[in-house]
């Protein structure tokens, strides 16, 4: 394991004092940016069937997919006996009430399952969700984890994401606001972005109140608006190629706040889903192996430059 920075598996090692693993889940939710709600036509980059384990399909029950994601784990975590339950495709809160009790109580439920993750849109959340969360925090692990992707009024227009930085920011103080673990993700990569802007973000980010962040960089899908736009103008985008990532992500980490969990470097989508091939289909695990190892050879770690300073 790693101490330069903080991982989940650390972290959930000093919580539970065992290897805790996700079970990804989806429970058959849309999006307001895709049912007509804000829009149809999605977030510019976004194939969401792309990030989506072959056992999930929400014709099964939540009990059926916990049972056959911990059979789908079994081999290659054979130390993990206990879960959590990860509702990651779509917006996770965007139903009733009503709804949302019923298939998280289902999922905790499980015997192997000591809490929830929860993928959302900041706008897919309301003082009467979060209290609920906040209630059952008090007995699971809980985890609401906000699309952020740009703290930039500016490429959340272009990206058609339908809400703005402000929106992100209240949910995610509404949220820690309750004692609620609040986590985020960040894209990196976004057209019209520099890499000045997005190392700024890192300090936009260390100071709300978050636990823990996931770091994605672009990834063109095919049958985007993105990739088409990419393929139109490449220059207006900043591809990065693996070296230089691993030093843009070390990069970022020495300036992200020390206590916060840096739960993934980069996103991983199966290459067939890719447009444009990227990265010789390098694992998640293997950048981690260059990227821990980066920081060894510019001998720092996380938070070694963080500035405190309060944008919050
Ligand atoms: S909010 Fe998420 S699911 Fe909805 S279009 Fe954007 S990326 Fe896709």
């Amino acid at each position: 394991m790693n101490d330069r920075f903080n991982t989940s598996a650390g972290y959930f090692r000093k919580r539970f004092g065992q290897r805790i693993q996700k079970v990804t889940i989806d429970a058959g939710f849309t999006c307001p940016n895709r049912d007509g709600v804000l829009g149809k036509g999605g977030c510019s980059y976004c194939d969401n069937n792309s990030f989506n384990p072959s056992y999930c399909v929400p014709q099964k029950t939540i009990t059926q997919q916990i049972n056959e994601g911990i059979e789908f784990h079994a081999g290659r975590y054979r130390h993990a006996e206990k879960f959590v339950a990860y509702f990651q495709a779509y917006s996770n809160t965007y139903a009733p009430l009503n709804h949302l009790k019923k298939i998280y109580s289902e999922a905790l439920e499980h015997p192997a399952v000591v809490g929830l993750v929860i993928g959302t849109r900041p706008d897919c959340v309301d003082s009467e969700k979060l209290d609920y969360l906040a209630e059952l925090s008090e007995k699971y692990y809980i985890a609401v984890e906000y699309g952020v992707e740009s703290c930039y009024d500016k490429t959340l227009r272009r990206i058609n994401r339908g809400h703005d930085f402000w929106c992100s920011r209240k949910a995610i103080k509404e949220t820690a606001s309750r004692g609620i673990r609040t986590g985020i993700h960040l894209m990196f990569g976004l057209p019209g972005e520099t890499k000045q802007e997005m190392l700024d973000e890192i300090d936009i980010i260390s100071s709300l109140p978050i636990n823990s962040v996931k770091f994605h960089q672009l990834q063109l899908l095919k049958n985007t608006v993105m990739t088409a736009e990419y393929l139109k103008n490449p220059s207006d985008f900043h591809i990065f190629n693996v070296p230089e990532y691993i030093d843009f992500i070390t990069d970022a980490v020495e300036k992200l706040r020390p206590d916060i969990v840096v739960e993934r470097i980069a996103g991983e989508v199966p290459p067939r889903y890719l447009a444009v091939p990227a990265w010789c289909s390098l694992r998640n695990d293997q950048l981690l192996v260059l990227f821990g190892k980066n920081l060894e050879k510019r001998n720092t770690r996380q938070g070694q430059l963080y500035r405190g300073i309060n944008n919050g």
